[in-house]
């Protein structure tokens, strides 16, 4: 099924705002994730959703070509049930910078 239209026009901080989980599919594996948007929102500026399916990469065969994007609505009846995906920290890594020059 194609979401794509659906998502047009809505973006992560829309979905944080509506409480809803985002919902990452590999449709090569069937393997499913599930995101809070403001979890998402550490790590990327506010973006439309169908923008942001893309950036995802399948764990286990680290295609990002068979990704499908979705927003799940959450209702209470679904807590204790569903698996989502904590951000637990953002590592930075820090990357030296060199430049040559004369004493
Ligand atoms: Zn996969």
């Amino acid at each position: 099924m194609n979401y794509s239209k659906k998502l047009r026009g809505w973006s992560l901080r829309d979905a944080a705002d509506a409480g809803q989980l985002l919902e990452i599919t590999c449709q090569f594996c069937r393997r499913t994730y599930r995101f809070f948007p403001h979890d998402l929102l550490k790590l990327t500026t506010d973006v439309s959703l169908d923008r942001l399916a893309g950036r995802f990469h399948c764990e286990v065969c680290d295609k990002s070509d068979y990704i499908n994007l979705r927003v799940v609505q959450i209702w209470g009846s679904e807590n204790g049930k569903l698996s989502v995906r904590r951000l637990v920290r953002i590592n930075t890594v820090k990357k030296p910078i060199w430049e040559d020059g004369v004493l």
